[in-house]
């Protein structure tokens, strides 16, 4: 017979959440997508066939190797513009299977002197995503040196190139929810069969971008990972330049966007703790904000179709299909997925944070 379908059963999070919120009550959305996503046994991240076609979500790099080559491409002229320092630290924040960084590491070989000066810093949690990154980057010839850290605090100091993509939207949130005239903690509490649900907890204060008048109901979400990522980010020695791409609205919003997806469909983010990858839109204008509070400069945000279309997509597609015609439609395919104006190319944005001493880089300067 085969195995149960995760959501056919209570999965062994969820017994572990149950007596967790018997014991110490309700808890927050961010205690719950971090009990989620990193529980030393049962996390989401303990997992290792996530990402790609045969896992449940697809990202950028993984739809065409063209991605990761424009990155890579970027990463060499932003290290020209910082004056071409050696060494410089190349850093990728949530690289998943690796893709994107063999990708744009193949294509900056091309430019001398770049690899060289560079060392490879993965920041990664997860230690089955560590080994499918290890092996991925095992295939380029050539490897400058690479490590792996728990955090960014880990990464030497020294002027930092840095890239992540569809990382922050896996950092946790908090919800608060307006009820009675007041923001509330949004909870995950129990009902009366002990499946867990969504409930309104204590009373908070409302952040500042609170709408002064919000509807009945109204969800403000808060990532306060962000905070903590930038301050880290500013209180690095050397000159920085980090790109954030990732899905969101550019313009300050309000509304509920967790969203869980499992085997490429979206499904409730409750009934099977651990079994789904749980992310939120990151909010552009915040994240700009945040980043100009601690001290540092954000450049856009631009759309992915704008940033791709600046860097040159459409020159290299054609290339990259002239030297292998058989893969054209293929490679073709890809591109327009990335670019899609009712998908991922509108949906998804690209914000640039630096030093405040550095001029904006490409293409937002
Ligand atoms: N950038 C990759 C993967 C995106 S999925 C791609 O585009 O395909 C999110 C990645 O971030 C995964 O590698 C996950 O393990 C990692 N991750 C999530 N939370 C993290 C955290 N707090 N610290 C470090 N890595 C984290």
């Amino acid at each position: 017979m085969p195995p149960p379908e995760a959501d056919d059963r209570d999965t062994p999070l969820l017994l572990k959440l149950r007596e967790r919120i018997r014991r110490n009550g309700p808890l927050s959305l961010d205690a719950y997508m971090q009990a989620c996503i990193g529980d030393p046994e049962h996390g989401y991240w303990r997992r290792r066939d996530t990402i790609g076609a045969a896992g449940d979500f697809v990202t950028a790099p993984e739809i065409s190797q063209i991605f990761g080559e424009l990155i890579g491409l970027w990463c060499v002229v932003t290290w020209q513009q910082l004056g071409s320092p050696k060494p410089v630290r190349l850093i990728e924040l949530g690289p998943g299977r690796g893709t994107l960084m063999r990708d744009a590491l193949r294509a900056a070989r091309k430019v001398p002197g770049f690899l060289e000066a560079a060392t490879v810093h993965l920041v990664e949690i997860s230690s089955a995503l560590r080994e499918a990154q290890r092996e991925m980057l095992a295939t380029l010839p050539d490897l400058p040196s690479i490590t792996w850290h728990e955090a960014i605090d880990g990464v030497p100091e020294g002027p930092a190139i840095i890239v992540a993509n569809e990382f922050l939207d896996a950092l946790p949130i908090r919800q608060l929810v307006h009820v009675d005239g007041a923001w509330h903690e949004r909870v995950v509490g129990l009902d009366a069969q002990d499946a867990l649900t969504f409930a309104d907890g204590e009373k908070v204060a409302g952040p500042a971008r609170a709408p002064t008048q919000p509807e009945p109901g109204a969800i403000i979400e808060v990532r306060e990972g962000e905070e903590l990522l930038l301050a880290e980010l500013a209180a690095r020695h050397g000159p920085l330049v980090a790109l954030f791409i990732d899905y969101g609205p550019a313009v300050a919003t309000v509304g509920d966007t967790l969203q869980a997806v499992r085997r490429h469909g979206y499904v409730d983010p409750l009934p099977a703790p651990g079994t789904a990858d749980l992310t939120a839109h990151v909010l552009f204008a915040e994240l700009a904000r945040k980043a100009q509070a601690a001290g540092l400069a954000a450049d856009g945000p631009v759309t992915q179709a704008e940033f791709l279309g600046r860097l040159g997509i459409a020159e290299r597609a054609t290339r990259l299909m002239a030297a292998n015609p058989a893969k054209a439609a293929q490679i073709e395919a890809g591109v327009q997925r990335l670019m899609a104006p009712t998908g991922m190319g509108q949906l998804f944005k690209v914000l640039a944070v630096r030093s405040r001493t550095l001029p904006a880089p490409v293409p937002f300067g």
